[in-house]
């Protein structure tokens, strides 16, 4: 059963096209890379499933019990997000947010955020300040902070952007695991060696549009 279906969809802003007539479903533990050259609304797909920016036409639901609030996301960092004056565990935590119930975070909620931190291996930076630890621990960091938001499926922009290959190979391997787990992901990328290894189906952005299984892509794409 699908999680997430889209019918027909038409994206953009104020009325402005970008992409047209998408329709897809994904379902539960896929691991879903999207690809395309920049510009071409990856992002904006990425948005809109969030319901961060509406649809211009079409429809686009949940289903199979997924709610909002058991979405993560994992947004692309600019230069100023690095140097976010917070520790770790409050920059984790903050992921909690939406499950807050007032103005406190429960004593179950400060465990789930340490949960997360165990699950991507940075409990012995609970204390340290984020702007002073390395690319990759902040994408740890920020992995954390989305997995706390995360029941059922996580959004990653360009999650191992600017990373050397050691921080991206451990931030694949991590999400990697989730998905095992049973996490729907949905990732932006653009490192098709990432895409043959790890992704269950593609959405391809372009004057093309693709989306299908890994291996209808590769075939139909010669690759
Ligand atoms: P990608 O993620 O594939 O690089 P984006 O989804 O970021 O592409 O952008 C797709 C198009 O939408 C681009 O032409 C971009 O300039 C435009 N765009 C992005 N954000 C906005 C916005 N907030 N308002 C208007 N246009 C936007």
């Amino acid at each position: 059963m699908a999680q997430i279906i889209c019918e027909n969809l038409t994206l953009g802003y104020d009325g402005k096209t970008i992409l047209k007539g998408l329709n897809l479903e994904i379902q539960k533990g896929q691991y879903l890379c999207i690809t395309g050259d920049n510009g071409s609304g990856k992002t904006t797909f990425m948005k809109t499933l969030l319901g961060l920016v509406a649809p211009v036409s079409g429809r686009i639901w949940a289903s199979d019990g997924l709610e909002s609030v058991q979405i993560g996301y994992l947004p692309q960092q600019t230069q100023i997000q690095r140097d976010f004056p917070a520790s770790v565990y409050e920059i984790v935590l903050s992921g909690c947010l939406n499950k807050t119930r007032g103005l406190f975070y429960s004593k179950q909620l400060r465990q789930r955020a340490f949960d997360n931190m165990k699950k991507v291996g940075i409990e012995d930076l609970a204390m340290k300040s984020y702007r002073h630890l390395s690319g990759g621990q902040q994408q740890r960091v920020l992995l954390a902070r989305a997995l706390c938001a995360a029941d059922k499926m996580l959004l990653l922009d360009e999650p191992v952007s600017g990373l050397d290959p050691a921080a991206a190979q451990d931030m694949y391997s991590i999400i990697q695991s989730l998905n095992r787990d049973g996490m729907t992901v949905i990732m932006i990328t653009h490192d098709m060696s990432a895409v043959r290894q790890y992704a269950t189906h593609i959405l391809h952005i372009g004057s093309d549009v693709f989306f299908g299984s890994k291996s209808e892509y590769l075939a139909k794409y010669s690759l």
